[in-house]
């Protein structure tokens, strides 16, 4: 009985002056991305030596290592993730490169889509979320969080590529807006009744394939601008597309869009005045995918060894310049939430079994 009530309080009490001490983050905006299946192998090692010239998962060879090959991991992860490699490498921090023992891994037992965004949405795994066709998120989550918070309502948006993301959001409980399938018009765009009338940011991407992804990102980044939205999250998904292809190629030229991508973002960010110098970038995924043989790389699931691996990079005003992480650490995707939560100095309290905020990336003593 005792400690039944004491804890609860002394927990308040430790976690409201751990938040007080706090008081002087920077962050007053949150941006999460996500590269849906998007491999720490890729991201840490750069091309696979054994897929890069795999003539069933690629089309040109020669064309492949021309653009992505060298022989040291350092100078191929840097050619495919020039921005990861270039500026969050050397102003932000990196986890997951297990070669050195950082580690990261989903905590729920499902290692696909829906189970992995809606651990990192609600801060936990939950065993009776088990297909990609789940209807609607019965638990409450971050952007339920934010949305009811002084000074955030109104100011929360998901864009997504992947049309589930309405149902793991859940937007017809919180009416947050979830932005999917975007129509493009020749200047302009549409999305949930949302308008566009002409592009303000738009430019056409160096490849024009990856469609739906570049859909996505140039609706978000219009909406920012116009909206400023104070925590936004958007979802990428053609890695795990061509993964599942068998389209080797595909899946790098898409990391390395996407990489491109989040360099555009976080000039745009460092250029708006609501944005610049207080607002923190996570980017993470929602799973691995496996490793072993030739065919591996393709797949995840709960079947295929190490698919539960993955990886994540934040940068931001309160974020240390730590780099690579080189030294044996242990976090999880459940951890995201929270993370997110301490950054904008707000404790995530809708779920009590939620991964606690990793204090390396918001800069609170841990
Ligand atoms: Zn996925």
């Amino acid at each position: 009985m005792f400690c039944r009530f004491l804890l609860p309080t002394l927990f308040l009490f430790i976690s409201g002056f751990g938040l007080a001490q706090n008081a002087a983050h920077q962050t007053e905006n949150v941006i999460l991305v996500t590269l849906d299946g998007y491999r720490w192998q890729e991201l840490f090692i750069g091309a696979d030596k054994k897929l890069v010239g795999h003539p069933k998962f690629v089309n040109d060879p020669d064309a492949l290592k021309k653009e992505f090959w060298a022989d040291s991991p350092e100078t191929r992860r840097e050619k495919l993730m020039p921005f990861f490699w270039g500026t969050i490498a050397r102003q932000g921090q990196l986890y997951g490169n297990r070669k050195l023992g950082s580690k990261v891994d989903v905590t729920n037992p499902y290692s696909f889509s829906y189970p992995g965004y809606s651990e990192i949405f609600c801060g936990h795994a939950f065993r009776p979320v088990n297909s990609n066709d789940y209807p609607d998120n019965p638990n409450l989550n971050i952007f339920d969080f934010m949305n009811s918070q002084p000074g955030y309502k109104g100011r929360v948006a998901a864009f997504a590529t992947w049309d589930a993301f309405p149902r793991i959001i859940n937007t017809q409980r919180s009416g947050v807006p979830v932005f999917v399938k975007v129509q493009k018009y020749e200047n302009g765009a549409e999305c949930e009744g949302v308008k566009f009338e002409s592009w303000q940011t738009y430019c056409p991407p160096a490849n024009s394939f990856i469609t739906d992804d570049t859909l996505t990102y140039h609706f978000a980044k219009e909406y920012l601008q116009r909206h400023h939205p104070r925590f936004a999250f958007i979802g990428f998904d053609e890695t795990d597309e061509f993964a599942h292809e068998g389209k080797y190629d595909s899946y790098l030229q898409t990391a390395h869009q996407l990489d491109e991508f989040m360099k555009d973002l976080w000039v745009f960010i460092q250029n708006d005045s609501q944005y610049r110098d207080k607002t923190t970038l996570i980017i993470t995924c929602d799973h691995g995918r496996g490793h072993k043989g030739k065919n591996m790389w393709r797949h995840h699931g709960a079947a295929i060894i190490d698919a539960h691996q993955i990886w994540l990079a934040a940068m931001g005003p309160d974020t240390k310049p730590l780099g690579e992480i080189k030294t044996k650490s242990h976090y999880y995707q459940n951890q995201i939430a929270q993370t997110a939560a301490h950054l904008l100095g707000l404790d995530y309290n809708l779920q009590p079994q939620a991964g606690k905020a990793i204090p390396l990336i918001t800069g609170e003593q841990p």
